[in-house]
């Protein structure tokens, strides 16, 4: 283990009174009031990926662009939409007549395989009862998955957003493979019950009498998925196509992702308030079809980091055993976080250890920890020799050695760490994906006029704000039409859902409202350069308030020094306002831009 030699000298008598540099908490954000430092948890990612919000998201985004975002299945949130999908999936078979479906139906917020049963019709979903109480999703099951040896296999990769803003993204060359332990078939009325047949859910398989431990990473139930890969090559499969089909498919989740989180993230850590920032390991869940194309299934906000397995000794004897192909992938993924978030560096020079806040209840994968007070552990960590690196793991880089973390570590005890398993994918390839961050503005306009710091819900007064800033209003869209908008979209959004009590407009439902807007304002365009044209006109108006306020508040500081230069109007003070001008000049350009190109 590279982190085996922890120094036991130092203590944190005070617990996590102290601050650290980095707190790794268990579950979310919220498992400690922090005020520096980095948190390995974002606020609202719990929230975010749950069945039912990460559905929601990718669907805005296949409103805009059905064919970038066609790695999700097609799915429908239960109960609200069950017409709705009983009638589209009518119409499918209809326009279709060979088309012969099954579905999967996702209790919202479960776990492991928990609550999940395929079906082949719409009316077989068990409405009765305990949906009203369970909401859930239900899904287009994927019928011709990619098989190895017969068997259906999902794969896990790790991802780590080291940051919102600017948007990081980093992704672990090597993932883990999941396999069921039936051979796959098709879904019919008479298999659609096997799960092991159907679902990789290790916590299921294990209890199948077929589930193979592996005691190497390229065999039994559980291997790397650059064992995969590697087999897949040797079969001639273009396997950096895959990969870079897989890069894809995380930067586009989590563009899905981002709007909210940064909903989520001001209202919790608001701008000039002191606080600490934010990374996040996350999991993601693929499958690959048979045609090789990536497929997401979910996304975890706490993959587990165990690398052990219990094994059962005898009856009812369990004994946790070391998992060589957990230890191979997942203490990579967690070395190269703590390298890339770093804490250490800053320290370099003083010579001192990070200290790294650790919820009792975790393991770090082979690193020891110390129990200093309840529920605290501080930890520190040192660098041990290096170990070669595998050359299979050197198959998955693309282009071989240009995915270097951002250290400069010729000198430092980290030139003698394994190399990085890391990669960064964005911003490297931010120049083929920017175009998709539209719901980002939006909610960029969103946040702006929240007003209130700490809500994540817009007031009727903020919309007609917002309408009147931007100067949507006009001869034929009355402010009367405006708060008629905000209370017909706001209370549909209200009544659906989970959180009943909260009054005023969520993000989703400003979304909507905002692409009723663009709609509405140029008809005939597709509806993502709808929304880009009104996105590039609001951002033209603001930018243009926002100088006349600074020439304004300037003419009044001349006069009176002594007074407050900034008149609210509601507004959150948006980053725009610091560069005024620069910012109106681009969004002319923009506007000027789509006017020429209209022409
Ligand atoms: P959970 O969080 O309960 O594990 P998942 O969404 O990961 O729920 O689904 C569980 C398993 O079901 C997956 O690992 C996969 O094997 C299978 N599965 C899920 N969705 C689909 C789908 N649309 N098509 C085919 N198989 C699926």
């Amino acid at each position: 283990s590279i982190f085996s030699d922890i120094p036991v000298e130092k203590g944190c008598p005070f617990g996590r009174r102290l601050p650290c540099d980095i707190y790794w908490h268990g579950v979310s954000f919220h498992d400690n009031e922090i005020f520096s430092g980095q948190v390995n948890k974002f606020p609202g990612m719990t929230e975010m990926v749950r069945k039912i919000t990460l559905s929601r998201a990718v669907r805005t985004m296949q409103d805009l662009f059905p064919e970038e975002y066609n790695f999700y299945p097609r799915s429908w949130i239960l109960p609200e939409e069950f017409p709705l999908f009983v009638a589209e999936v009518r119409m499918m078979k209809e326009s279709d007549p060979a088309w012969k479906p099954a579905f999967i139906v996702k209790p919202d917020g479960g776990c492991q395989g928990d609550g999940i049963y395929l079906i082949k019709d719409p009316s077989d979903i068990r409405l009765a009862g305990n949906l009203q109480s369970r909401p859930a999703v239900v899904q287009e099951y994927i019928c011709k998955p990619l098989l190895i040896d017969k068997l259906k296999f999902d794969i896990r990769l790790y991802v780590l957003l080291k940051s919102l803003e600017p948007l990081e993204i980093y992704i672990a060359k090597d993932g883990l493979s999941r396999f069921c332990t039936e051979p796959y078939q098709e879904p019919t009325l008479k298999n659609l019950h096997q799960v092991f047949m159907h679902l990789t859910n290790y916590s299921l398989n294990i209890h199948s009498g077929n589930f193979i431990h592996s005691d190497s990473v390229n065999t039994g139930s559980k291997r790397t998925f650059s064992s995969i890969l590697y087999r897949l090559s040797s079969r001639g499969v273009d396997i950096k196509k895959v990969w870079s089909d897989i890069i894809s498919l995380v930067i586009k989740t989590i563009v899905a992702l981002t709007p909210e989180l940064k909903v989520y993230y001001q209202s919790d850590i608001p701008t000039g308030k002191p606080g600490p920032t934010c990374f996040q390991i996350l999991g993601f869940d693929i499958l690959l079809m048979k045609n090789l194309k990536p497929m997401l299934l979910e996304v975890n906000a706490n993959p587990s980091m165990r690398i052990e397995h219990e094994q059962e000794l005898s009856p009812g004897v369990f004994e946790n055993v070391p998992s060589p192909v957990d230890e191979e992938v997942k203490v990579a993924v967690i070395r190269d976080t703590l390298r890339l978030m770093d804490p250490y560096k800053k320290k370099k020079k003083d010579n001192l250890f990070p200290d790294i806040y650790m919820d009792s209840k975790q393991r770090f994968p082979s690193i020891s920890v110390i129990p200093l007070s309840p529920g605290t552990i501080t930890l520190y960590y040192r660098s041990q020799p290096s170990e070669p690196a595998s050359e299979k793991k050197e198959q998955l880089s693309e282009g071989g050695s240009t995915d270097k973390l951002e250290h400069d570590s010729s000198k430092s005890p980290e030139a003698s760490l394994p190399s990085p398993c890391l990669k960064q994918v964005f911003p490297k390839y931010a120049k083929q994906f920017n175009y998709l961050r539209l719901v980002e503005r939006v909610a960029a306009l969103f946040i702006r006029f929240l007003g209130v710091k700490g809500t994540m819900r817009l007031g009727p007064t903020g919309f007609r704000t917002f309408v009147r800033n931007c100067k949507l209003s006009n001869s034929n869209f009355s402010m009367a039409t405006v708060d008629i908008l905000y209370i017909d979209i706001t209370r549909r959004w209200n009544s659906v859902g989970m959180d009943h009590k909260e009054s005023g407009m969520c993000l989703q439902a400003f979304v909507e409202a905002f692409f009723c807007l663009a709609q509405k304002r140029c008809k005939s365009l597709p509806l993502h350069e709808q929304v880009a044209t009104l996105i590039d006109f609001c951002e033209y108006q603001l930018a243009t308030l926002d100088e006349k306020r600074l020439v304004c508040s300037r003419g009044i500081m001349e006069r009176r020094p002594a007074l407050i230069t900034y008149q609210p109007d509601g507004l959150h003070l948006a980053p725009a306002h610091h560069a005024p001008l620069l910012n109106r000049m681009a969004a002319a350009n923009k506007l000027a831009g789509y006017r020429s190109h209209r022409l």
